[in-house]
């Protein structure tokens, strides 16, 4: 598997530190609105990432955070009248809502900026011991021309960005020894939430934040760290010169990074107010569509948002779902026993579009292509499959499309099937129950299965169910 990494700026061959384990950092959301559908685009693109990792039998380890202290969140916090707590654990928890709707996986880890102060409070001391860090009445900086490498992630020049800075300096900061110096600690203001500290009763800024969990939940070296593009500097870069001085080791071997979610070619964002919500596009469509929306680019282009995209994407899930519900109903009726001869001459075909899929996916995550593959496998299903085929060929048609669409986290399968399924399962329990002779228990899943209007019969050919 080859991934495109930021650090390099070449395709690279990914060998994880550990053996058949990964350890991912996703920068997550400052949580103080919904999120919008810019911020879906990483979760979404590294959950397929993740799940292509999974896929392909790795374990991931896979930590994102959710930033809950932050200046906007307390600006909110003010204007409704209540805690910046308040703020933070509601959009935390509307945040989940979006993301299971979007069928991204929860993390393994979930930090909260505000649970970790302790990390923080120990690795900013570090910094300041090791001479890369210091205070100011109370602030405290980060000495960045004592790390050598910075620059190293944006491919910056330390000297470019001096005189880029200059002009950014604000007043109050003038007690920086350097302009370049960011900012570890900071006082709090009146009415803001605050730790208390050696330096002053205040709170972190931002990257610390990120160094500190990655390094609590996924070690001092972690494999891959990623988020979105505008993250690159000064953010990841930051991360990277409290990381590496603190902890004496490369910080993540990988960074990847995605393009923008644009709109009329613009990068949406909450500042410019050209944006969508997550909440608002769900009101208008399945969120399966936004997921089919967002893989239909190479996750480090820029993508358009429009209508006619998400149209099309609509379109191109319906045609992979309609495929998978044909076969369905061809199952209900297909031959049983083993596959016919020819049958079994199509599963290296069969097969192929698998390796198909995953060549594009080992290819920086292609996903555009393995959408493609998927595209290729329902015509295969739609000309190779009909009234005359075995229920084992059907079956095994139908699984590699579900189980292909699934890595790439899209559900193909309808509510209503998904609950046969479901309903098969319970009806099996039973007759092995039976067989057992636990009545309690047959009686007990019948008793499930009437309460969710299904009824059964005990037929000679063996047990049928219908809805009521
Ligand atoms: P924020 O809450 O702004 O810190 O953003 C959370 C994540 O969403 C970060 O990884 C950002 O890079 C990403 N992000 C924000 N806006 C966009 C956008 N328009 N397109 C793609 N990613 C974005
Ligand atoms: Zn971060």
């Amino acid at each position: 598997m080859k991934v495109y990494n930021t650090l390099t700026k070449r395709k690279e061959e990914f060998e994880p530190l550990v053996p058949g384990k990964v350890s991912m950092y996703v920068c997550g959301p400052t949580v103080y609105n919904y999120i919008h559908i810019g911020n879906a685009r990483p979760m979404i693109v590294f959950d397929t990432a993740r799940r292509y990792m999974e896929h392909k039998g790795y374990e991931v380890n896979f930590v994102s955070n959710f930033t809950d202290v932050d200046d906007k969140i307390i600006a909110k916090a003010i204007e409704e009248g209540v805690s910046a707590q308040e703020i933070s654990e509601r959009y935390i928890a509307e945040c989940k809502k979006d993301m299971a709707a979007m069928n991204v996986k929860p993390a393994t880890t979930h930090p909260q900026a505000t649970q970790e102060i302790a990390g923080m409070l120990e690795m900013i001391e570090d910094l300041i011991e090791k001479g890369y860090a210091y205070n100011v009445n109370g602030t405290v900086y980060f000495r960045t021309r004592k790390f050598k490498e910075y620059g190293k992630l944006s491919h910056k020049n330390l000297d470019d960005l001096r005189s880029g800075n200059r002009s950014l300096l604000v007043t109050g900061e003038d007690q920086k020894e350097d302009p370049l110096d960011f900012v570890l600690w900071k006082p709090k203001k009146e009415g803001e939430p605050f730790w208390e500290s050696s330096w002053s009763e205040g709170r972190p800024g931002w990257h610390i934040e990120c160094s500190v969990m990655a390094k609590k939940y996924l070690g001092e070296e972690i494999d891959i760290h990623a988020g979105g593009e505008d993250l690159i500097f000064p953010h990841h870069e930051n991360e990277i010169a409290q990381s590496e001085c603190c902890n004496g080791k490369p910080f993540a071997k990988y960074w990847l990074h995605n393009g923008f979610l644009n709109i009329d070619n613009r990068k949406m964002s909450k500042s410019l107010g050209n944006f969508f919500t997550v909440r608002e596009i769900s009101e208008k469509y399945d969120l399966q569509v936004l997921r089919m929306f967002m893989l239909s680019a190479h996750y480090r282009s820029p993508l358009n948002f429009s209508a006619e995209l998400m149209e099309a994407s609509k379109n191109s899930l319906e045609r992979i779902r309609n495929a998978v519900s044909n076969l369905k109903h061809l199952l209900e009726k297909a031959p049983a026993g083993e596959m016919t001869a020819e049958e079994t001459a199509l599963l290296p075909e069969l097969e192929s579009f698998e390796t198909k899929f995953d060549a594009a996916m080992d290819d920086d995550f292609n996903t555009a292509d393995a959408v493609s593959a998927i595209f290729e496998l329902v015509r295969f299903a739609n000309t190779s499959v009909n009234e005359t085929s075995t229920a084992a060929f059907v079956q095994a048609v139908s699984d590699k499309i579900v189980k292909l669409a699934d890595v790439l986290g899209l559900i193909v399968v309808t509510e209503e099937e998904m609950l046969d399924e479901e309903i098969e399962k319970l009806i099996e329990e039973r007759q092995a129950a039976r067989k057992a002779r636990d009545f309690k228990r047959a009686d007990a899943i019948r008793d499930e299965l009437l309460e969710k209007g299904i009824i059964l019969e005990d037929t000679r050919e063996g047990v049928k169910w219908k809805r009521a």
